[in-house]
């Protein structure tokens, strides 16, 4: 029997349906939930990701701005940029698109944005939240969004053995916090893999939930996954495809076509983990915006 597929852009508008009601009251109170967006260069998909995050805002009703910075910005600019940005009631959410140019220290710049703002999850205060299970962390949003897909699919992870191929700080690593977390949505078994792994198959075959992120295409092929196995392709890859007229194809990290005859349920792309991602960041954004008028409110 072919893999369920598990639906990422109907889970994804269901629950930004479930967030408006949140937002409602957020204006109530005399607060529009914004997020800013650092584009840095000319690189074509961060351009079209943060055109998706921006539409996205608009039609759940978050303010946001987009600031475009020429490729030679320096690092001082750019971390001044943050610093006003850290100070801008408007501002709730920051996100700095990555990857910036070679002469930027990520780092730093990733470091400078104020915790509270942190919806991508990638300061190092929010990072040591979700490694330890505080739910006052801001959890990144690919990883959260596959969480949510697992849940919302009735797959809880709880003492199913999740096998994650990538160790990035952006997916394989938080992925691999949020799904050893002793609650709903963890207590799974966790292994992680990387390009070091040896005999990757025996490994990725004892997976009950596989999670790809590599940016490999089609990387993960059908001998690879255990019958029956729930398998996630994190992976965004672009082909060529002379035959459309943008003239490439996204596919995954995971061979679809083979992978889906053997898989108990399979996310495709796109449609699968993207408009989570996209998702989980308008929650983020939520959130911070919910704890910024608490602190205004003297609410703690
Ligand atoms: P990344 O920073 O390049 O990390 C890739 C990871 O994969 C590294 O840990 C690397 O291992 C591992 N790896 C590479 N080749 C491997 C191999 N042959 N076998 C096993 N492991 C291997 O990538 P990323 O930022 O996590 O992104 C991964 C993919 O997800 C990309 O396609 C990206 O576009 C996509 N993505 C999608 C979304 C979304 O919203 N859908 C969001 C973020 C990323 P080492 O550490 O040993 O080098």
């Amino acid at each position: 029997m072919p893999a369920r597929l598990i639906d990422g852009t109907a889970i994804g508008e269901a629950m930004r349906g479930e967030l408006q009601g949140e937002i409602r009251d957020l204006k109530r109170r005399g607060v529009t939930p914004g997020l800013a967006a650092v584009l840095v260069g000319e690189n074509p998909a961060s351009h079209t990701y943060v055109r998706m995050k921006g539409k996205a805002c608009d039609e759940a009703g978050l303010y946001h701005e987009t600031l475009r910075l020429p490729a030679e910005t320096t690092e001082a600019e750019l971390l001044a940029l943050i610093e006003r940005l850290n100070a801008d009631h408007k501002i709730h959410g920051i996100l700095v698109q990555l990857p910036l140019p070679k002469h930027i220290n990520t780092q730093r710049v990733l470091h400078r944005v104020d915790p509270g703002k942190d919806v991508d999850g990638f300061h190092p205060e929010n990072v040591g939240k979700v490694s330890i299970g505080d739910p006052t962390g801001f959890r990144p949003a690919t990883p959260y969004g596959v969480q949510q897909l697992l849940v919302r699919s009735e797959l809880e992870p709880t003492g199913k053995h999740a096998v994650i191929v990538g160790r990035s700080t952006i997916v394989g690593r938080p992925m691999a916090a949020l799904l050893l977390q002793d609650g709903p949505g963890g207590n799974a078994t966790v292994t992680v893999c990387h390009s070091r792994t040896r005999d990757i198959k025996a490994v990725t075959r004892q997976a009950d939930i596989l999670i790809v992120a590599i940016g490999k295409p089609e990387f993960v092929t059908g001998d690879m996954v255990k019958p029956g196995a729930v398998v996630i392709d994190v992976g965004v890859n672009r082909m060529d495809d002379p035959s459309l007229k943008k003239g490439y194809r996204l596919v995954g990290d995971v061979k679809f076509d083979e992978v889906k005859k053997v898989a108990g349920a399979i996310t495709p792309v796109p449609g699968g983990v993207g408009p989570m991602t996209i998702t989980m960041l308008l929650y983020n954004t939520v959130q911070a915006a919910r704890q910024w008028a608490r602190e205004r409110d003297g609410e703690g």
